[in-house]
């Protein structure tokens, strides 16, 4: 999971808005179902159906009597930390045999008992409410429809995952279907070979733009929605940005793991950010327009491709299996979400798609935003992660935990002398972990990590820097690969500003004495463009750095603002304040650490 790309106020807003109220209970307390067999569902996903926002939904599965029959919905989507409790859209629940009609009720909120009148077929019928665009939820508009499994399908309580399925959509003659399941002989039918799978494979069912390369040997899909949306020059570029991004991902483990890889991405200008949800072999995006071609979108695409490596394959042993009716609580977020993160940027540098310049200001953006929040416990605030707090940590294990990577693959290069790297890390523990059927414990992680560094021990370090809240070493560290923070100078305007929804960007404060007070500007003013160019892209594109960055102090800027109905413009004065520090590189580096570091970005290691 990634999210990002929005002014702070609007992503909280768009996840409180997502998030509804967190319910946690204990053990299913609910028998086990009766055995079902030959499990089938039918979606169905027409012009009339999207219109409101329903799909419906038949399960057929054959029963060997009369015992009752439990069947349960999903409370969260793997990857998608939150409890959404999916049995909260269902509607119109009704189960036959034949003509009969079969009693029903609820076990518990996300249960439905039924009891057969015979051994035979039963046939499970509802309408699910699929209005909530979020890559793990389902949403439908006229001419399209998203949803996931977790959403759909029923699995029988207390019984083995390992059953299993197909599914058959049932659309109009126009819409295309695209998704990672597996395509059975029958039209519009896939299959699954077992529930794990099944709900890891999310549809687009509709009219959308779709297209397909091979890259590293085996079939990547582009599917975007809506239609032309994503066309062009900006649709050549991410296909190019794919192209050199998932190589240097390959290997790191050695192996494509997919027979053919999906991109699902939807653009809409309702959403507020731009957030991609991983698989097993795609990856579900949603973006507001302006993430579409921005900086973030090639990291976002390399962040969740690698995600089907770490997390859906290589993944905590609190993680297998994935159970479905409540929290699955892990203090590793910050290797399967954080060193994601790090072989996202790694993945981008190594391939080609940003330079070395850009890898440093990746990396020193996240050092800063850690230097900036309260000092945290990588490992608590993975756990947190199910509850979103709001004491300023949350998901900073995104960041700290990329940064957490850097540092052991600095550590690693340093004791190995360069022989190997935390690539090796993440490849063994694969062959050891997910190849053998599990999932990975702490010795085994620290073990390996041990291995790669000549038997150099972890602990105190894990103990400071993971389970601990010490500031990371950063001089120390960065000088093993002759790279060193520097103070940086950056223009300013001296104003607090927040996205709006319809992508305007608004004055929250103006810092005292700041050039922007000076000039007129007021709380509350819009601003709608700074030389002429949105001001959204000026703020959050990165541009404004890019237009004043070298212009003398005192530099005129001329800024439009909105204010009640008026516009007004105003001529503010080019200013310098202190900014982050970045990370640069140290012309005294001495050899070996020139080596080390170009190992880091090149995906290199000596022999
Ligand atoms: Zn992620």
């Amino acid at each position: 999971m990634l999210r990002s790309l929005a002014g702070p106020a609007v992503v909280l807003a768009s996840l409180c808005a997502a998030s509804p109220a967190l319910a946690q209970r204990a053990a299913s307390e609910v028998p086990a179902s009766a055995p079902v067999t030959g499990v089938r569902y039918e979606v169905t996903a027409d012009r009339a159906g999207l219109a409101e926002h329903r799909l419906h939904v038949v399960t057929t599965f054959g029963v060997a009597g009369t015992a009752p029959v439990l069947l349960s919905l999903p409370a969260w989507t793997p990857g998608a930390y939150e409890i959404v409790n999916f049995a909260r859209t269902v509607s119109e629940f009704g189960a036959t045999q034949g003509a009969d009609s079969l009693r029903w009720d609820k076990a518990d909120y996300d249960t439905w008992r039924l009891w057969p009148k015979k051994s035979g077929q039963v046939t499970v019928t509802f309408d699910v409410v699929a209005d909530t665009l979020d890559n793990g939820m389902s949403w439908t508009k006229p001419d399209f429809a998203l949803f996931n499994g977790t959403n759909l399908f029923l699995y029988p309580e207390g019984r083995s995952t390992d059953f299993a399925a197909t599914v058959a959509i049932k659309t109009e003659p126009d819409f295309l279907i695209a998704t990672g399941m597996t395509r059975a002989p029958e039209a519009r039918t896939f299959r699954a070979a077992n529930y794990h799978e099944l709900v890891d494979m999310p549809f687009f069912v509709g009219q959308f733009d779709l297209d397909s390369a091979v890259v590293s040997g085996k079939t990547v899909r582009f599917a975007t929605y809506p239609k032309g949306v994503f066309a062009g020059a900006m649709r050549t570029t991410a296909w190019d940005q794919i192209k050199r991004s998932i190589p240097p991902e390959v290997l790191v483990f050695g192996e494509v793991p997919w027979d053919s890889y999906s991109i699902l991405h939807i653009t809409d200008s309702t959403f507020g950010g731009m957030s991609g949800l991983e698989h097993a072999n795609s990856h579900v995006d949603v973006s507001a327009p302006r993430g579409n071609g921005s900086d973030f979108q090639p990291s976002l695409f390399a962040h969740e491709i690698f995600h089907a490596w770490n997390v859906k394959r290589l993944r905590p042993a609190d993680l297998v299996p994935y159970r479905y009716d409540r929290p699955q609580q892990t203090g590793w977020l910050w290797v399967s979400e954080g060193i994601t993160d790090y072989y996202a940027d790694l993945a981008l540098v190594r391939g080609g798609v940003i330079d070395t310049k850009g890898f440093y200001a990746a990396t020193s953006g996240k050092i800063s935003e850690i230097a900036n929040a309260p000092p945290f416990d990588l490992k608590d605030a993975s756990l947190n992660a199910w509850i979103k707090v709001r004491d300023g940590t949350d998901a900073l294990y995104y960041p700290k935990g990329s940064l957490a990577g850097f540092l052991l693959d600095i550590m690693i290069r340093d004791a190995s002398d360069n022989r190997s790297s935390l690539d090796n890390v993440m490849r063994d523990l694969y062959r050891a972990t997910y190849k053998q059927g599990r999932g990975f414990t702490a010795d085994e992680w620290w073990g390996a990590v041990s291995r790669a560094s000549n038997g150099r021990s972890y602990d105190d370090f894990a103990r400071r820097y993971i389970d601990g809240r010490d500031p990371y070493p950063w001089d120390e560290m960065l000088k093993v690969i002759g790279l060193r923070m520097q103070a940086d100078s950056v223009p300013r305007m001296g104003v607090s500003i927040r996205t709006e929804p319809d992508g305007g960007v608004r004055v929250m404060e103006l810092a005292p004495g700041s050039p922007a007070a000076g000039a007129g500007i007021k709380p509350n003013d819009l601003i709608v463009s700074v030389n002429e160019r949105p001001a959204m892209q000026v703020f959050y594109g990165g541009a404004f750095a890019e237009m004043y960055g070298a212009k003398p102090a005192g530099t005129s800027i001329p800024v439009v603002i909105k204010r009640d109905s008026a516009t007004v413009n105003v001529q503010v004065p080019l200013k310098f304040g202190a900014g982050p520090p970045k990370l640069v590189e140290d012309p005294a580096a001495s050899p070996r650490a020139v080596r080390l570091r170009n190992g880091i970005l090149r995906g290199t290691t000596d022999k």
